[in-house]
């Protein structure tokens, strides 16, 4: 299978957010592309967002991470998701406060629509906290399948509850 470039967005607002970050970064280094076909590119500066749901949640830690990736997209999210399992990361309320979250933000140049997946990700247009790391690292002339280039996103979007430390 060909490599695809996909960004991952990650977040945490529990249990020392900025070391749970760290850790799953570690988790993300450790993959290669041989044996989990999945690799480490690079990634964005951190950030602190106010919480998109409930309001009674502590601020979030946030950041973007590029991978080279030869698994398809569920795939992906199985691997993603087993990560996020192994750091701890139990079920709560919508929206709500989470040790771990890992979301596949763009897959290549790829749209996808199913059950379990929508990629782009749903909130990208809206999210700074998305936005903003991503931006840094790709530049803003990146071209969001279906829905526009980062900068005109940034342009519309509201940036002032997200700071990058
Ligand atoms: P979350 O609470 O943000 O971890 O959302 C978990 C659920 O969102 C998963 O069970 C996925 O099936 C679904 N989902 C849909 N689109 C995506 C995406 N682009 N990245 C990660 N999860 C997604």
């Amino acid at each position: 299978m060909n490599t695809v470039l996909v960004y991952i967005g990650l977040g945490s607002n529990l249990d020392d957010p900025k070391r749970q970050i760290k850790d799953a970064l570690n988790s993300l280094r450790k993959l290669s592309l041989t044996n989990d076909g999945v690799e480490f590119s690079r990634v964005s500066s951190l950030y602190r967002s106010a919480p998109l749901g409930p309001q009674d949640q502590p601020d979030f830690i946030n950041t973007v991470a590029e991978l080279l990736v030869a698994l398809d997209p569920l795939a992906l999210l199985n691997r993603l998701q087993q990560l996020e399992q192994e750091q701890g990361r139990v079920e709560g309320r919508r929206w709500g406060e989470r040790i771990i979250d890992l979301d596949i933000i763009l897959y290549g140049d790829d749209i996808v629509e199913s059950a379990m997946l929508t990629i782009p990700h749903i909130g990208i247009a809206k999210r700074a906290f998305v936005l903003l790391p991503l931006a840094e690292i790709v530049g803003g002339e990146l071209d969001i399948p279906g829905v526009g280039t980062l900068t005109k996103l940034l342009e519309e979007c509201d940036c002032g509850q997200v700071n990058k430390l």
